[in-house]
């Protein structure tokens, strides 16, 4: 068997200032440890329960957050960005997934770094009409893959929202309650690591059991994508799929998941050029 994992940073516990969250801030280092040690004590559970091979893909910023030699023999690491299918790349053929250190989509309240895939370009991202945060998004090319969400571990506004109200029968570990965009409580690493596996050992078996299935989601995919800036709309209505909705929205419609999410790292690419050139 094979599972696969994907790694962000906002929703990990201690994590919560911006000082955490890139390459070269004073408190990356500190959060790099932190990522390493959730994905290593899941990665040893899972192998424990069978899994012989797990991949997990580092998937925050650059993406390569994770520190390689300290994983087990058993686990391949996905690392660096960009890349297709941004935060499950190497998910493909996996029995399970998990989602490690995800945070609550953008708009919900109380939620450390809440945001969805670009907080510099994205207003919200909605699928069918229906609010996404990149757990859901992912849940939903994991399921057209065939690959169910069993566990979710990060922020409990996330598992309070997406978790609860999409992915009822997947296992929700809460690494920490946040009390504003930059402010949370979490409990020690000690008490973390026996929630990972415990979680982990829960999710497996409700798994075995078959309650945790695939998400599906109804074809054709209607995507609807707000912006922070109008200028970055203007970018996106430059593919022909896109129809321009008022001044920061825009909509297309894919036969498949697998389309909608290159087309969402697409507008995220031509945005983040907008913002590259014009601020
Ligand atoms: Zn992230």
């Amino acid at each position: 068997m094979r599972a696969f994992i994907s790694l962000d940073l906002e929703g990990l516990p201690h994590v919560v200032s911006p000082e955490h969250l890139s390459v070269k801030k004073a408190l990356y280092g500190e959060a790099r440890k932190i990522a390493t040690e959730v994905v290593k004590i899941t990665a040893m559970t899972l192998h424990e329960l069978g899994f012989e091979e797990v991949v997990v893909a580092d998937s925050h910023g650059p993406m390569v957050n994770i520190i390689p030699e300290e994983m087990p023999g058993f686990v391949k690491l996905v690392r660096g960005f960009p890349r297709p299918m941004s935060m499950v790349a190497g998910s493909k053929g996996s029995d399970v997934a998990l989602f490690l250190g995800y945070h609550a989509r953008s708009g919900v309240g109380r939620a450390t770094f809440d945001h969805t895939y670009s907080g510099s370009t994205i207003d919200w991202i909605t699928v069918n009409g229906r609010p996404v945060s990149e757990t859901l998004l992912n849940a939903y090319l994991l399921g057209e893959w065939g690959v169910p969400v069993i566990l979710v571990a990060g922020d409990r506004a996330l598992l309070e929202s997406d978790v609860r109200d999409a992915l009822p029968k997947t296992v929700g570990v809460p690494l920490k309650e946040s009390f504003s965009r930059y402010s949370a409580i979490s409990p020690s690493m000690e008490a973390i690591n026996k929630l990972l596996i415990k979680g982990t050992k829960e999710a497996v078996k409700r798994w075995k059991e078959g309650a945790i299935k695939p998400l599906s989601v109804e074809k054709p995919v209607k995507v609807g994508v707000r912006f922070l800036n109008s200028g970055f709309a203007d970018a996106a209505e430059l593919c022909p799929l896109v129809r321009r909705i008022d001044g920061k929205t825009v909509e297309f419609e894919t036969n498949s998941v697998e389309e909608a999410y290159k087309m969402i790292e697409l507008l995220i690419f031509a945005a983040t050029g907008v913002r590259a050139v014009f601020g």
